[in-house]
């Protein structure tokens, strides 16, 4: 029904953009970058794959999505699909009313980053293009079907209670994309036990059971879990009144140094970014190693931890820039899991090209996959099908209405 849908994700300064077509092949996508700042720009990619840049001094969000919009007018978005990292308690995509706008401010104190971009971004959607059907997707949202005893910390109750302190997982939408997509590839659609491990500047594991997750590695936060770019994953929390008593150090510092200074880049003490890091180890640099084992064995841990939410284990997925790309890191990650019975193919995954999917198992264990992310898609999937529903129950609405009257 639709033929395309704009797929935008604010950030505090920048904005992703991409206009999918209805069966997903074609792109145009985008960063305007900068926002607010003298150098702020639009860098691109034409329908024709032709670079694009567009500098646009001191412009804002607003001013940004004006001519984001102006340019991709032509092609007649029929609907604006917003990546919203924390919906709360929400447990799906939701066209965007007065209601969802507040429950996505309520849970501003979950994501004080993330949050309140989303907000500008929706508030001047909404501002300039008043016709269109806006709908938020949320990277929450898939978590939801956890169990509590999945999603409760071992804290006070009323914390909980009053203060909605719990597990809540991020990256859903990419969880909840490359397990749909790779139980179909491995012909059990959305059947069965999967482990996802989405490896990127942020990285996270999920559990997934008969195509709903069970238990993921982030959880108020996105601070928990894994090793991550510059992101610690899991510490002990008394590290605070650690550093507190002996450092002088306040809340804010500790804060920021666990989720901008830690990490990849904390351990090696010279990036984030897993290709430099495999790079320098290579030459001989022994802190990139210690970065990249403790990587590969955190991650293996938390993937056999997840293990405990599936009934039977059917495989497992990599995805993201290090779980595409990293044949290297997917070997020594399944080389810390050795009761599980994973018989990892070198050929096979050595053999997969960049960008994408494939099987890397030799066959006689549980299965191995590398299914390439689709985050756009799927928001633009979800923003479709919420569109759609709201038509559908506006049809029935008036028939219901037509029969009354007749
Ligand atoms: P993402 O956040 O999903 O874009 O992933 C970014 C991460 O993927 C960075 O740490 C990159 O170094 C990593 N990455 C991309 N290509 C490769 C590669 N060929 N080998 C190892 N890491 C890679």
């Amino acid at each position: 029904m639709y033929t395309s849908v704009l797929v935008i994700n604010c950030g505090s300064s920048s904005i992703k953009y991409a206009l999918v077509s209805e069966r997903r092949e074609d792109r145009i996508f985008g960063l305007a970058e900068n926002l607010g700042s003298p150098e702020a720009r639009i860098k691109g990619i034409t329908t024709g794959g032709e670079a694009l840049e567009i500098s646009m001094p001191n412009a804002d969000h607003e001013k940004a999505l004006e001519i984001i919009l102006e340019r991709i007018s032509h092609h007649n978005p029929q609907a604006i699909g917003h990546r919203v990292v924390h919906g709360g308690t929400l447990t799906k995509a939701e066209l965007l009313t007065p209601e969802i706008i507040d429950r996505i401010r309520e849970a501003t104190p979950l994501a004080p980053l993330h949050n309140p971009a989303h907000l500008v971004g929706i508030t001047a959607t909404m501002r300039l293009f008043p016709e269109l059907p806006q709908v938020a997707v949320f990277d929450t949202a898939f978590h939801q079907t956890m169990p509590a005893h999945a999603y409760r910390y071992a804290l006070p109750k009323f914390l909980y209670t009053m203060h909605n302190v719990r597990r809540y997982g991020f990256h859903g939408t990419s969880h909840a994309y490359v397990s749909e997509r790779g139980s179909e590839l491995a012909g059990s659609f959305k059947q069965g036990g999967w482990l996802t491990a989405h490896l990127g500047n942020g990285s996270s594991t999920c559990a997934i059971w008969n195509g709903q997750s069970v238990d993921t590695s982030m959880g108020l936060t996105p601070l928990e879990g894994v090793v991550m770019g510059t992101r610690s994953g899991d510490v002990d929390p008394s590290i605070h009144r650690f550093l507190a008593s002996n450092l002088g150090w306040d809340i804010y510092k500790i804060d920021k140094m666990l989720n901008n200074e830690s990490g990849l880049l904390g351990l090696s003490d010279l990036s984030n970014d897993m290709r430099t890091l495999i790079e320098a180890s290579e030459q001989g640099n022994e802190d990139a190693t210690l970065a990249i084992e403790v990587f590969c064995y955190r991650l293996a841990k938390s993937l056999a931890a997840l293990s405990c939410g599936l009934p039977q284990l059917n495989g497992l997925f990599f995805t993201g820039g290090i779980g595409e790309n990293s044949a290297f890191i997917r070997e020594k990650t399944v080389s810390y899991l050795p009761h599980f019975g994973f018989n990892l193919s070198k050929e096979k995954n050595d053999g997969l090209k960049r960008g994408t999917e494939g099987r890397i198992d030799v066959g006689n264990g549980p299965q191995i996959w590398v299914v390439p992310t689709d985050e756009e898609g799927r928001i633009a999937k979800e923003t479709q099908s919420v569109v759609e529903q709201g038509v559908s129950a506006a049809v029935k609405k008036s028939d219901v209405v037509e029969e009354a009257v007749a």
